[in-house]
């Protein structure tokens, strides 16, 4: 068993959560890094903070500041740059955003805005200048997003979205589950969530009970995106979720510098598949205005996914997309 034992004090995942390192000179003495990277980082900070629990943290390596996930989570003065044709609401979701809480841009699919907020702040995040602000509904607002769906039998699957939608207490997401089973034409419930992978003590016994223990079909759609984050006790939570009969999937964002390689995509595929995850998509940057310094051209991205085909089974090879503005599905590349 000892080696089961999670190498951190047992904390809770909230007060992971506020143990969070903000303070980007604090950041730079945990991870022993050079103090030249301060400037930059505390002003590119006051564009979008940085936000990083340590239980992610532990998984860098002290004085590289080329780790692959300390590149997701450092402020940078690339960041400062602005590049044409990227935006603040790449994908025109203020479009989509009729009633508070609810994106209704997929067929037959909804996407709740559950939580405003997340665990981390990953640099890439195509809603760093995401309206949260006015997307924080009430309950008596939720009552009428849950009309809304009760209303259109089109919907089949609802997705718990965010922000990071486990940000959110699980007596609040089980409330919600509670509302929609008693839509009779909702038959999933999905979650998208990075939460697990950043904190993966946040999967807790009320969580496996609203998500698992319901009528509707439960999917998590896990956002990995390099192998070193796939620690033992990630992979515990993700085992204790597919014991409670939850499928678990794997969307990874393609960025340049941290996982545009062959050997790191593989070693990705693999690793989720030990965890026992398949991945799903890999996904091209949303241009959002300061993450231009990620972007992988879609002739290289190709080009890798054609090799990873060569090297991996069928289902360890996801899907390579983008998601368009106005479009109703992701669109494949090939
Ligand atoms: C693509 C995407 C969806 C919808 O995914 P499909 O699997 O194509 O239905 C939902 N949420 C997030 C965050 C996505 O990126
Ligand atoms: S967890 Fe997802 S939504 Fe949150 S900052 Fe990271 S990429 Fe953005």
């Amino acid at each position: 068993m000892s080696q089961l034992l999670p190498h951190r004090p047992l904390i809770t995942w909230q007060e992971e959560l506020i143990q969070s390192i903000r303070c980007p000179r604090e950041l730079l003495e945990y991870l022993q890094l050079p103090m030249e990277l301060l400037p930059q980082a505390e002003s590119a900070s006051q564009l979008f903070e940085l936000r990083a629990p340590r239980p992610y943290l532990d998984r860098i390596t002290k004085g590289d500041p080329n780790d692959p996930l300390l590149k997701q989570i450092l402020p940078v003065h690339d960041e400062l740059t602005i590049t044409p044709g990227y935006s603040n609401d790449p994908l025109e979701e203020a479009n989509s955003n009729p009633t508070q809480g609810l994106v209704h841009k997929y067929h037959g699919r909804v996407l709740l805005i559950v939580a405003p907020n997340c665990a981390i702040n990953c640099r890439y995040c195509f809603r760093r200048a995401f309206p949260y602000q006015d997307n924080n509904p009430s309950r008596q607002q939720w009552l009428q997003v849950f009309e809304t769906i009760r209303a259109d039998d089109s919907i089949r699957e609802v997705i718990f979205s965010g922000g990071d939608p486990l940000a959110s207490p699980d007596r609040q997401l089980q409330w919600m589950v509670d509302q929609l089973v008693q839509i009779p034409h909702i038959q999933r419930l999905r979650v998208h969530t990075r939460l697990p992978v950043v904190i993966p003590q946040r999967i807790t016994a009320e969580t496996l009970s609203w998500l698992a223990e319901t009528r509707l079909q439960s999917v998590l759609v896990l956002h990995t995106n390099h192998p070193n984050e796939l620690d033992d006790e990630v992979t515990l939570s993700i085992q204790r979720l597919r014991h409670a009969g939850v499928t678990v999937l794997n969307q990874a964002v393609l960025m340049k510098g941290v996982n545009d390689d062959l050997d790191t995509q593989v070693a990705l595929s693999e690793a989720l598949f030990a965890a026992g995850v398949l991945p799903y998509y890999l996904h091209l940057l949303d241009k959002v205005q300061g993450a231009a310094h990620f972007a992988v051209n879609d002739a290289d991205a190709v080009a890798l996914h054609q090799q990873m085909q060569a090297r991996l089974p069928g289902f360890l090879v996801p899907k390579l997309a983008r998601e368009e503005p106005g479009a109703l599905n992701k669109t494949l590349i090939f």
